[in-house]
């Protein structure tokens, strides 16, 4: 997460507070895919969907122990990438190296089933600052999207996956305004999740920061919900996230009207270069400085993850994945009827 735009408070916004709506929740169903012959595939396509959908806590915390070590200097990014495409490759994706001028990213992607229903993208930062190990601050992040890798590697679904991991966050978005200025990869995208720090939680009375002047009721005066920011023009991708189960954190979405213009604090990372470009983004958060006294320090460790709320959020994350590649629907902002 960058800290440098963070220079105004919010203020005059209204409508950024949305009631969570229920959504059909994935559990209790076992992990393994059934192996099933290829003329049984489609028959038994439904429940062999939702029996793969299950995040693995002890999957997502081994990438953050493997990635806490500061990936800052040229030959860290790079050990950095050799653990990520690894981890691709043996999953089955095909991962490309995309250098730019000063960075490098890496993308694979994996299409879907109807060729015209587009791809949304999933996307984290894996670069730090100097002097943190960055374990919320983003290994957190690649760790979801390597799990949503895993899940999804041999499951079918209308839309093309993509899934981006960006350099240079750090330095001033530089990778994924390198990535936006493809214009063909653009083309067919409908919508995209990016996360930057989504493993941590406090739990004690006043824990939870907000920037001044922000027009919305807290879910509660702890650091225990996930912030959801989204851009006014692209509703539906938001609402993906409005999902609210006894076990995983409270979701808190904010539409963000003017690309952001009033509001600095939301631009702080890789959706904003989407936002510019017309195409529909969402950061997904725990918020950073607001809540974590280990943002962008030595502190910043994998003992420091908070695993109950980083297993949820990442539940979370997949379900909403899975909602935007099933759904037939425009994920643009209709005029009221
Ligand atoms: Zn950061």
């Amino acid at each position: 997460m960058l800290s440098a735009i963070a220079v105004m408070g919010i203020s005059g916004i209204s409508g950024f507070f949305q009631q969570p709506e229920t959504l059909p929740i994935v559990e209790n169903i076992p992990k393994e895919k059934p192996q099933l012959q290829p003329e049984q595939q489609n028959h038994n396509l439904d429940i062999q969907k939702t029996s793969t959908l299950l995040v693995s806590a002890d999957q997502l915390l081994a990438h953050i122990q493997k990635l806490n070590f500061q990936r800052f200097t040229t030959k860290e990014r790079s050990l950095s990438r050799t653990y990520i495409t690894n981890q691709l490759q043996k999953y089955g994706w095909k991962p490309q190296i995309e250098k730019f001028p000063t960075g490098v990213n890496i993308f694979t992607q994996k299409p879907g089933t109807d060729k015209t229903a587009g791809a949304i993208l999933i996307a984290a930062h894996y670069d730090t600052v100097d002097s943190s190990p960055g374990a919320d601050d983003n290994a957190s992040g690649v760790s979801v999207v390597l799990e949503i890798a895993r899940l999804f590697a041999n499951y079918p679904t209308p839309k093309t996956l993509q899934l981006a991991f960006f350099d240079k966050e750090e330095a001033g978005l530089l990778g994924s305004q390198a990535f936006v200025k493809q214009a063909a990869r653009l083309k067919n995208l409908r919508g995209v999740i990016v996360m930057d720090m989504v493993g941590y939680a406090c739990y004690t009375a006043g824990c939870q920061q907000y920037p001044p002047g922000l027009p919305i009721t807290p879910p509660s005066d702890k650091g225990d919900f996930l912030a959801v920011v989204g851009d006014m023009e692209h509703l539906p991708l938001l609402n993906a996230f409005n999902q609210t189960h006894p076990n995983f954190p409270v979701v808190l979405t904010l539409p963000i009207p003017f690309k952001g213009l009033l509001t600095p604090d939301t631009l702080r990372s890789d959706h904003a270069p989407f936002w510019y470009q017309g195409v529909g983004a969402v950061l997904v958060t725990d918020t950073a400085n607001l809540r974590s006294p280990n943002y962008h320090q030595p502190s910043d460790l994998s003992k420091n993850i908070e695993s109950s709320f980083f297993t949820g959020a990442a539940q979370i994350i997949v379900n909403a994945t899975n909602n935007l590649l099933e759904t037939s629907g425009v994920l643009t902002t209709q005029p009221a009827t």
